[in-house]
C-alpha cells in the first residue's frame, strides 16, 4: 500500500514514509492511494480473534513496507501496557453497548493510538539509525498519553508544553511524575494557545526543525488514524458474531480523528457498518456540517467535554478527499476558501452524500450532565462527559430512527479523568482505578517557563537529542 496527498503534490510513498512524514509536504494529510474492502473469507477469518490478532489482520492491510513480523511484535508491545486482554472491551446497558477505549496506561482512547505510534517511532529510527525530538501542546490529554507512548525509548525525547496551572491536578501529576529521563514537560506561564504558538513557531523554524529532527505527535498521523480503525472493526465483529447484521457506531467527535478511523472502517465492511453518528458538544461545527451543509468556523466554547472544544477538526481534510470523489484539485480550493474565508460550501449532491455516511447532534452541556446522571441512575454505568455526548446522540438518533440496529458508543476517557463533572451529575465521589491511585506521592519533573519562543528552544537545545 503506497500513500498520497489529499492535495495531490507529492508522488505515492511507502507506509513507513507516510508514517515519519506525519503532515505531507504539501500541507495536505496522507491517505493510503487505495481503501481496502474487506472479502467474505476476511470477514470470516477474523471472526473471533483476539484484539492483537485482528490488528496483525487489519493493519497489515496498510502498512505495506514493514513486515508482519515486526507489526506483530509491535502490537504485542503496545497493548500489552493496557489494563485488560481484551484490549477495548465491549459492554451492553440497556438498548446501547458502549466499547470501552480508557484501559491504557492514561484511561484515555489516545493510548490506543499513541501506545502504537510510539512504539513504530522507536522501531523506524532504529532501522534509520536516527533520532527524533518530539515537540508538541497539550491542554491535558494528549500530552500525557504521548508521553506513556514514548517514555524509556530509545532515540526519542520528548518535549510537552501544557498552560501552568491550567490543565486539571490529575493530567498534571500523569504527566509529571514520568520518571523517564527522555520526557520533559515545559509548564508555560500563558494559556494553551501560548503553548500551541510557541510550537508552531519553533516548527516554522526550518534550520532547527532539521538539525533537531523534530518530530510531531498530533492526530494527523496516518498511524494514529489506522489503530484506530481496529476497533471499529472488533466490536463490529463481536455483534455480527451474535447474529446482528450490522452495526452502527455513536463518536464523540473533536479533530475527526477517531471518526475518520470509524469511515475507514466503514468503506472495509460497509454491508456491515450502518450509520457513524458524529456527536458534538457546544463546539458544533461539524454537527452544522452534516445538518446544514456548511463548514464554517466558530467561536471556541469552553465545555465540560475539553478534548471536544475545537472549531477547526485537523482530520476533516481527509473525509473531504473521499466526498469530492478523490478530487484534490477540490480540496485544495476547498482548504483555500476555509483558510481566507472561515467557510466551505458544498453541493446539493456532496451534502446528501455527507448525510448517508453521518447522522450528527449537538449536545449541550446541560443535556451532557443529565445523561451521565440518567445512566448512571437506569443502567448503574458511569460515563465520562464525552463518552456521555455521544451516549447522548445515539439516544436522539434512536427516537429518530426505529431500525433495529445495535449502537455501539465509543467510551473516549474513564469518568475519573473528569471527577468535578461526572460527580455533580451522579451525585457520588468517582471510582479511581488502581493504575493512577498514589500519583501525587511521586516525585514530578517540569519546568516553569515564560511563554517565549527562545526559551523553549534554548532548552530542547540543551536538553534534545543531537548527533
Ligand atoms: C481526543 C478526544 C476526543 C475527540 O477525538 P477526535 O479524534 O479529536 O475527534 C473525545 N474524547 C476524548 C476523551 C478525547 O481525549
Amino acid at each position: 500500500m503506497r500513500y498520497i496527498s489529499t492535495r495531490g503534490g507529492i508522488s505515492p510513498i511507502t507506509f513507513s514514509e507516510a508514517v515519519m512524514m506525519g503532515l505531507a509536504s504539501d500541507g495536505g494529510l496522507l491517505l493510503p492511494e487505495k481503501l481496502p474492502e474487506a472479502t467474505p473469507e476476511q470477514l470470516q477469518r477474523w471472526q473471533g480473534l483476539d484484539y492483537p490478532s485482528l490488528a496483525l489482520e487489519i493493519m497489515s492491510l496498510f502498512s505495506g513496507d514493514v513486515s508482519r513480523e515486526i507489526l506483530q511484535e509491535l502490537i504485542e508491545t503496545s497493548y500489552s501496557t493496557f489494563d485488560t486482554r481484551e484490549v477495548t472491551p465491549l459492554v451492553q446497558r440497556g438498548d446501547l453497548y458502549i466499547l470501552e477505549l480508557f484501559h491504557g496506561p492514561t484511561l484515555a482512547f489516545k493510548d490506543v493510538a499513541l501506545q502504537f505510534l510510539g512504539n513504530l517511532f522507536a522501531h523506524l529510527l532504529k532501522e534509520q539509525n536516527s533520532y527524533m525530538n518530539i515537540l508538541g501542546a497539550t491542554s491535558g490529554d494528549t500530552g500525557s498519553a504521548a508521553i506513556y507512548g514514548v517514555k524509556g525509548k530509545e532515540n526519542i525525547d520528548i518535549f510537552i508544553l501544557h498552560p501552568h496551572g491550567r490543565v486539571s491536578k490529575m493530567q498534571a501529576l500523569q504527566m509529571t511524575t514520568v520518571p523517564d529521563k527522555n520526557c520533559f514537560n515545559l509548564a508555560i506561564e500563558g494559556t494553551f494557545d501560548d503553548c500551541q504558538a510557541i510550537v508552531k513557531s519553533i516548527f516554522n523554524d526550518l534550520d532547527f526543525k532539521k538539525e533537531y529532527r523534530l518530530g510531531a505527535i498530533n492526530s494527523i498521523n496516518w498511524a494514529r488514524v489506522l489503530a484506530q480503525v481496529v476497533y471499529y472493526v472488533y466490536a463490529a465483529l463481536k455483534l455480527l458474531g451474535q447474529g446482528h447484521e450490522k452495526v452502527s457506531f455513536s463518536v464523540p467527535t473533536g479533530n475527526f480523528g477517531d471518526i475518520f478511523a470509524g469511515y475507514v472502517a466503514k468503506r472495509l465492511l460497509p454491508s456491515q457498518i450502518d450509520r457513524l453518528i458524529l456527536a458534538t458538544n457546544e463546539n458544533n461545527i461539524l454537527t452544522r456540517f452534516v445538518v446544514e451543509g456548511l463548514y464554517e468556523k466558530g467561536q471556541v466554547v469552553q465545555t465540560i467535554s475539553p478534548s471536544m472544544d475545537i472549531q477547526i477538526a485537523s482530520n476533516f481534510e481527509r473525509y473531504l478527499y473521499y466526498l469530492f470523489g478523490c478530487d484534490a484539485d477540490r480540496v485544495r480550493r476547498a482548504m483555500a476558501s476555509f483558510e481566507q474565508e472561515g467557510v466551505i460550501r458544498f453541493s446539493e449532491e456532496e451534502i446528501k452524500r455527507a448525510q448517508e455516511d453521518f447522522a450528527s447532534y449537538s449536545i449541550d452541556q446541560d443535556e451532557t450532565v443529565a445523561t451521565i446522571g440518567d445512566f448512571y441512575r437506569n443502567q448503574g454505568y458511569v460515563c465520562d462527559p464525552h463518552t456521555a455526548v455521544g451516549v447522548a446522540a445515539a439516544r436522539r438518533f434512536l427516537k429518530e430512527h426505529q431500525d433495529n440496529v445495535p449502537i455501539v458508543c465509543l467510551a473516549t476517557a474513564h469518568p475519573c479523568k473528569f471527577p468535578e463533572a461526572v460527580e455533580k451529575a451522579t451525585g457520588k465521589p468517582v471510582e479511581m482505578p488502581e493504575r493512577i491511585k498514589g500519583l501525587e506521592k511521586l516525585p514530578q519533573r517540569y519546568e516553569v517557563m515564560p511563554p517565549e519562543v527562545e526559551r523553549v528552544k534554548s532548552y530542547v537545545r540543551e536538553h534534545g537529542i543531537k548527533k
